[in-house]
């Protein structure tokens, strides 16, 4: 992937999450430069979030300092620095605060996957328990002991992290763990939430595992976002 494809699709994911809702004023969003110690992240300033372009991107390394590009590096940049450095698979990471998400923290209820495309997140979602803003070398090591090897972990009462291979799969990650969190409230409310048995969750990553044998599987799923939010 070219730096152009990369920075094109990083605000394409950006749009996405952001027509989608699972925006409020905040958030950021980070993919690894393939082959490097360096990071595009969105800047904090520099465009408003509504029209975020490609340009808006700053370069940072691993500690989180700017190397390039435009803008202000977000002030939690710590969160994105030790994911792309510590874990192979932490190609694109996200940021948000989406309402449901958040809620399930707040009301201390675990999560579970209670639909099929929340089954990626199979394996669960741990939560990092103090509330609290995430800028220095001693939050980014509690954070990495929080979330362990999980795709996506929920800051209690700030708002969650999705850790994906690709962006595509980040985009994914994002839109549906807050899907997974709104069922999973509303049904707790109405009195019981089945979450998917393991047998369930196995059967359908073994669906997607088969389709990743043709390609990235979350790269149609993009595709059709990417389409939808442009209406
Ligand atoms: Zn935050």
């Amino acid at each position: 992937m070219s730096d152009a494809e990369l920075k094109q699709k990083l605000a394409t994911c950006w749009r996405i999450l952001n027509k989608l809702g699972l925006f409020d004023i905040y958030g950021h969003i980070s993919c690894r430069v393939p082959g490097s110690d360096t990071f595009y992240i969105t800047a904090t300033l520099g465009s408003t979030k509504e029209v975020f372009k490609p340009d808006s991107l700053v370069l940072c390394d691993y500690t989180g300092k700017k190397l390039g590009g435009n803008g202000t590096v977000p002030l939690e940049v710590v969160l994105h620095s030790v994911l792309h450095k510590t874990r192979e698979d932490a190609v694109c990471v996200a940021h948000v605060h989406p309402y449901y998400s958040m809620a399930l923290a707040i009301a201390g209820i675990p999560f579970s996957p209670v639909t099929l495309q929340g089954a990626p997140l199979g394996d669960g979602v741990p939560v990092y328990e103090k509330s609290e803003i995430l800028v220095n070398e001693e939050h980014g090591k509690k954070l990495l002991g929080a979330v362990g090897s999980a795709k996506a972990i929920l800051l209690r009462g700030h708002g969650v992290i999705t850790v994906g291979a690709s962006i595509e799969e980040t985009t994914y990650l994002t839109i549906y763990l807050e899907e997974n969190c709104k069922y999973l409230l509303e049904a707790a409310k109405a009195g019981k939430a089945v979450p998917l048995t393991r047998e369930e969750i196995k059967e359908r990553m073994d669906q997607m595992a088969e389709s990743a044998k043709k390609g990235n599987p979350y790269k149609r799923i993009f595709d059709l976002f990417d389409e939808k939010t442009r209406q």
